[in-house]
């Protein structure tokens, strides 16, 4: 019998704009398809027989926020009939800085929310301009002021390697974002996704990467400033102040199963990922029809799903307990990395005590180019 999941997420695919950089599942400027979201969703969530109680709940997007305090209203009010939220529940909503009025705020804590996570990306004007954001610094800090006042837990995002940005812009902005005093961080480079108008900008000439070696210094500042300010580095690209770790994230690490629902949203049961239809109007018009909304479906086999678990495992500070990991996925870690861990180890990448596998800051930094080891049969 799978273990009925405890986690969920909801895909809210609404913005004002879409920025230049961004590929998520999400329409700008289609308010009027907000009306039809919802009985989709309404139509989505009757795949729920009986009352789901959840530790941990998440609306990303797109921008939840963007449905405003009603909007946000009415979808708790849907929700609620088949999800439950347990009464230490995390609940985290997804803003942008010019959503987050007093009236949301109220709403937001009407609802159950305890924890905003803030798309600021920056606090440096010019920085916001060439990620093609559209707030301004105050925006953030206002938001995140408002937030913290009304007692909510707050997650702010940060992104380095904008086109232009210097190692003085980001070392100013990660002063910036320390004095605001939230909870969680979580900081980004920017990737340049196929099809998006960064990507296309890059190829007629007209944008410019900033240089691998900038970059990662970039990134190696944020983790000495944001340690130095108290913030737990405790995965690849996220910190914490003590307690403050993001609980429904951990879950998606630990490999827990999880619901998800909205348009382009993957849920797990532990070995198979399903995936909705990853276009926002072909998922509202297959729900509207009573068509079969699914997208992909990845089926793991057992050593796919060890595979997998420890690379999510090994992205956080904490790494791979070798007894936990045996137990959990029935596969030994040196069974699937073969001699990639002793290389590792030579390299500086990561430490090997026979009882943790964990990778050292070095590690992180490079980390994407290690998976290969891990994922390779
Ligand atoms: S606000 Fe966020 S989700 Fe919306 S387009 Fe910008 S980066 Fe993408």
């Amino acid at each position: 019998m799978p273990e009925s999941p405890r986690h969920a997420y909801v895909h809210v695919p609404f913005c004002r704009h879409r920025c230049g950089y961004c590929d998520f599942t999400l329409v700008a400027g289609r308010d009027d398809l907000i009306e039809r979201y919802f009985t989709a969703l309404t139509q989505e969530l009757e795949r729920i027989c009986e009352p789901l109680e959840l530790d941990t709940l998440y609306l990303g997007g797109g921008t939840p926020s963007h449905l405003g305090p009603d909007g946000l209203r009415r979808l708790f009010r849907l929700l609620t009939t088949k999800l439950v939220l347990a009464d230490d529940a995390e609940v985290t909503v997804e803003a942008n800085p010019l959503d987050v009025t007093a009236d949301f705020v109220a709403a937001a804590c009407e609802c159950g929310v305890t924890r905003v996570s803030l798309g600021g990306q920056s606090l440096d004007a010019a920085t916001l301009r060439a990620l093609d954001r559209d707030h301004a610094p105050a925006d953030v800090q206002a938001a995140v002021a408002r937030l913290l006042d009304a007692g909510l837990v707050v997650n702010l995002d940060l992104m380095t390697a904008a086109p232009g940005q210097t190692l003085a812009a980001v070392e100013a902005d990660l002063a910036a974002a320390v004095a605001l005093g939230m909870q969680h961080v979580s900081v980004y480079c920017l990737t340049w996704e196929k099809g998006t108008a960064f990507e296309t900008a890059r190829r007629r000439g007209e944008l410019q990467p900033v240089e691998e070696a900038l970059e990662g210094a970039m990134f190696e500042m944020a983790i000495e400033r944001l340690e130095a300010a108290g913030y737990e580095h405790y995965e690849v690209s996220n910190f914490a102040r003590p307690g403050h770790r993001c609980r429904h994230n951990e879950a998606y690490w630990d490999c827990r199963p999880w619901e998800a629902f909205g348009p382009g949203a993957a849920r797990f049961d532990g070995r198979t990922r399903t995936t909705n239809h990853r276009s926002t109007t072909t998922w509202i018009a297959k729900m509207h029809a009573g068509e079969d909304a699914t997208g992909d479906v990845d089926a793991m086999t057992a050593e796919q799903a060890a595979r997998e678990r420890l690379v999510v495992g090994l992205r956080r500070r904490d790494g791979v307990d070798r007894a936990a990991f045996r137990a959990a996925s029935g596969y030994e870690i040196d069974q699937l990395v073969g001699d990639g861990l002793a290389r590792w180890v030579a390299a500086g990448f990561a430490t090997d005590d026979a009882a943790k596998v964990r990778l050292t800051r070095g590690g992180l930094l490079v980390s994407d180019s290690l998976w290969a080891d891990v994922l390779t049969t």
